[in-house]
Order: structure tokens, then sequence, then C-alpha cells
């Protein structure tokens, strides 16, 4: 017998088949929300990359080297990695995931991480040991249902067990969201807006954060402060997408 739930929601395919998120094509294979043509568009970083930032320098020659940026002024955390520039498609789908709490998106997501996942947990079993999703302010948790983070994070390091610390990070006072703020005014918004819970549990470790996009790195910053204010002893930091620039 099919469940009452899944006859419903192959009728609403029927009468409207899904469309690609981004092209509005219709799409043909089940759970499709993408078409393999926008999905071949996302852009992978690639080498040569800033060697703390992970920044990419519009010279597509050479090895990874530091940027003028983290030369003049080195970040607190040690090293920032993404995987895709923030461009549709993998933008799309992670402003749907987050602001639509479209979890339909994480198995795209999936696949978009999956030639970096490999690379990372060996860096990972090398040389870090705990994984923390940035946090969401407790009232925008509720409200939004779901941290991306937390969902990116799982992707990330499918093993995790309990290295990966779902609550070892608080946001402290909610803050409006950074898209609408820039340079300073960005910083001054999330100053001192995270604490580590419990110091025990970050002390002495070397930490993988997690966050949907980086954009100009001061969310990560601060959460690296918080960080290193309670003894962990490196913070790298893995973002699915990152800003050009
Ligand atoms: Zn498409
Ligand atoms: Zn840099």
């Amino acid at each position: 017998m099919i469940p009452w739930r899944e006859w419903s929601r192959g009728c609403v395919e029927l009468i409207y088949p899904s469309r690609c998120y981004c092209c509005r094509i219709g799409l043909t294979r089940k759970g499709q929300v993408i078409c393999a043509d926008c999905l071949s568009k996302a852009h992978y970083l690639q080498s040569p990359l800033c060697s703390c930032c992970g920044r990419e320098f519009p010279d597509s020659s050479g090895t990874d080297h530091l940027c003028g940026f983290c030369l003049r002024q080195p970040p607190v955390y040690g090293r920032a990695r993404s995987v895709v520039r923030y461009e549709d498609p993998v933008s799309h789908l992670l402003h749907r995931l987050k602001y639509a709490a479209d979890t339909s998106t994480l198995p795209v997501l999936a696949q978009v991480i999956e030639p970096f996942v490999h690379g990372l947990a060996q860096e990972f079993q090398s040389a870090h040991d705990r994984i923390i999703p940035v946090p969401l302010f407790p009232a925008r948790l509720k409200k939004r249902g779901l941290n991306q983070s937390l969902l990116l994070a799982r992707i990330f390091f499918p093993k995790a067990g309990d290295t990966l610390l779902v609550d070892a990070m608080t946001r402290t006072r909610d803050t409006p969201p950074q898209t609408t703020l820039n340079g300073d005014a960005r910083r001054k918004n999330l100053k001192g807006a995270f604490a580590v819970r419990d110091p025990d549990t970050v002390q002495g470790r070397r930490i993988f954060l997690v966050d949907d996009v980086y954009t100009t790195g001061t969310t990560v910053t601060e959460c690296g402060r918080a960080l290193f204010a309670a003894g962990a002893v490196d913070v790298y930091v893995v973002t699915v997408a990152r800003v050009a620039g």
C-alpha cells in the first residue's frame, strides 16, 4: 500500500511538475531541485588562493601565498577555506535553505560539497578534533526552524559523531542580518555576540568552525575570538561559499 503522504505528493508532482530553482526549466527526476546545466555552473575555488583566508587571486597562475589583507592584518583564525564562489546556483540553494528552511536543497548541496570533503576529512584526522557550527540566536533559530550551519557541518563531516559540538557556542544577543550592513558596522554589530557555553569543551582543542557563507569574515572572526578566549588552540574555518573580493 502506498502511504497517503507519498501518494498525495505524487499527485502534486503530476499536476505541478517541479522546476529548477534557478532557471525554472521542468525537472524529471524525483527529488531533483536544480537542473544539471545550472549545477555545472558552480564555480569551485582553486589555487592560487590566499594560504590564510582562502581568497581567490585574480591571476590564475602561481601557487598559494598570503594576500595583502592577511599580510597587513593577520586574521584571528588560523585558516579559512570555502568550496565555491557565492553565486548561482549555490547562493540560491543556500538562500532557500536559510530563509525558507527548504531542506530539499541539502542533497544537492552535499553533491556540491562532495569533491571537497575527502581532503577535509584527512585534514581533520591529522590536525583537528572538534567541529562547531556558527550558532544562531535562540529566537531566530526557533523562527527559522533550523540552523543551516549545523546541517552543513553534518555534510562536511558525515562521520563526526560526538566530535560535532552542536551546542558548544551560543549567540548572546540578536543582531541585524550582516547583509544589511558593511565594513565597520558589521564588526560593531557582532562584537562580543558569541560565547562558548563551557570552556572545558574547547580547551586545548583544534576547532573546525562551519558556516554557510564567508563574506567579510566578521562572523567567523568574532566566533574565533570567543573560541580562543575559551582556550582553543586553533580555529580553521570552512564555509560552502565565499563572496568574491
Ligand atoms: Zn536550471
Ligand atoms: Zn588572505
